[in-house]
């Protein structure tokens, strides 16, 4: 069945590291070797054995629209005829700018750059160029990308590799992190109480990262609100979340105003982008205006602003949220049936069109209880699914995504994917 994509992760071990450019793509968690995809179109990609799956992957979220969407292929059509990269402003960049801080109360302006790790590396900086303050409170379990400071007790390819955090990190570079529990504000106001030095927090504010960990009980709103009281700055990492939750995220949806936002994925429609922002006095001190420095020579790349603003242009239109909640929760109902007539402990977690299961009984609102999953057992749920024809992430640890061109069709082969898979597990 892999014969093809078997060939290629030999080829490929040559000169990549483990045939891959980033570590979730190597399978080695759920034990096996790396697909090699040919093309994707609507929901389905299909790989190099011309294997075909609906993809609950979507590229880790940014196909929202699911795979080369019409207006998403004419807009980057369009702009590639005029060249590629240009090394100064385009009227795209105003474009997105506008659609992204309309979206988000909180952002009266955006910086592009070009991943959701130079934006949070950006954000962070930014908050203490702010603040004067150098501490930074992150969540066990969130992910924020690879920068050095936030790479410890994270999710995500950590999570499922098993790593409590990098080596190459130096003791300097993580001596102002500090770590607290999801879900549990006493854990940050425990740092508050030994610390004067915090310049804020920042929060996946619902959680992709660890799987899906949902806040609990007003949890974000009382984060803000203690923060505030605080003088710190609460930072939404909303790189998966953004667009996806809501069109203005998951602070639309938990009524919250982040002093700083992070987004990425969905805001370049597949393409390398990522963006922070923040209410005009914050975002002054950046350069040029101000005296945080932080640049990029393919940052606002006209390419991906056009994928852009035509992923955006075409979500609000469509404004499949309502969709997402209705075909999220029927494979939620999937899982936990198909679940319970097999006899297996499924936990799912699901915020819209986020979603995945845990196997284990208990509720899953923080990472050490995420860790309580039998990966054993999602191991051989997953490679079930892969033979049925469902593209999943080959980790426990991430979440999987909808596009808004699910179709019924797509759903039924899920449902008997799923069946297989949990009387395989049970
Ligand atoms: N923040 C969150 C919440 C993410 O999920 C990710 C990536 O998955 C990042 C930051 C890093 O983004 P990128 O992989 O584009 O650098």
């Amino acid at each position: 069945m892999f014969k093809k994509s078997e060939k290629l992760y030999k080829k490929g071990l040559k000169n990549l590291v483990g045939a891959v450019n980033s570590p979730v793509r190597a399978f080695s968690s759920v034990g096996g070797n790396p697909l090699f995809i040919k093309k994707a179109k609507g929901t389905k990609i299909t790989d190099v054995d011309g294997n075909e799956y609906v993809d609950l992957v979507l590229s880790y979220g940014p196909m929202i629209l699911g795979h080369r969407h019409k207006k998403v292929q004419k807009g980057v059509d369009k702009a590639l005829k005029n060249g590629y990269s240009f090394g100064a402003s385009t009227e795209a960049e105003i474009k997105l700018a506008k659609i992204v801080c309309d979206a988000f109360p909180g952002m009266d302006k955006v910086r592009f750059v070009n991943s959701g790790t130079e934006a949070v590396l950006s954000a962070v900086r930014l908050a203490r160029a702010f603040t004067g303050k150098d501490k930074i409170i992150k969540f066990s379990g969130c992910y924020h990308g690879h920068q050095d400071s936030l790479l410890v007790a994270a999710g995500s390819g950590l999570a499922t590799l098993s790593m409590p955090g990098s080596k190459g990190v130096p003791e300097g570079a993580v001596k102002n992190t500090l770590i607290a529990e999801y879900n549990n504000l006493e854990s940050v106001k425990a740092h508050f109480e030994k610390h004067d030095d915090i310049a804020g927090v920042i929060i996946e504010p619902i959680c992709g990262n660890m799987g899906v960990a949902i806040p609990q009980n007003g949890f974000l709103v009382e984060l803000k609100k203690y923060l505030e009281s605080k003088n710190a700055l609460l930072i939404a990492d909303e790189v998966m979340t953004g667009f996806r939750s809501k069109f203005g995220g998951a602070q639309e949806l938990l009524g919250v105003i982040a002093d700083i936002t992070c987004l990425g994925k969905v805001i370049g429609g597949g393409f390398p982008v990522g963006a922070y922002g923040a209410r005009e006095e914050i975002m002054q001190e950046v350069a040029p205006l101000g005296g945080m420095y932080q640049a990029g020579t393919l940052s606002g790349n006209p390419i991906a602003m056009a994928g852009g603003i035509a992923t955006l242009t075409e979500l609000k239109k469509q404004n499949p949220y309502k969709k997402f909640e209705e075909t999220g929760s029927i494979l939620e109902v999937i899982l936990l049936e198909t679940a319970k007539k097999y006899n297996v402990d499924l936990v799912v977690n699901r915020f819209g069109s986020m979603l995945n299961p845990f196997f284990t009984n208990i509720e899953v609102t923080n990472f050490e209880k995420a860790q309580t999953s039998d990966t054993g057992k999602f191991a051989v749920f997953f490679w079930e699914m892969i033979k049925n024809g469902v593209f999943l992430p080959p980790s426990q640890f991430e979440a999987w995504f909808l596009s808004s061109a699910l179709n019924d069709k797509d759903i039924k082969k899920i449902a008997e994917a799923v069946d297989k898979a949990m009387l395989a597990v049970s």
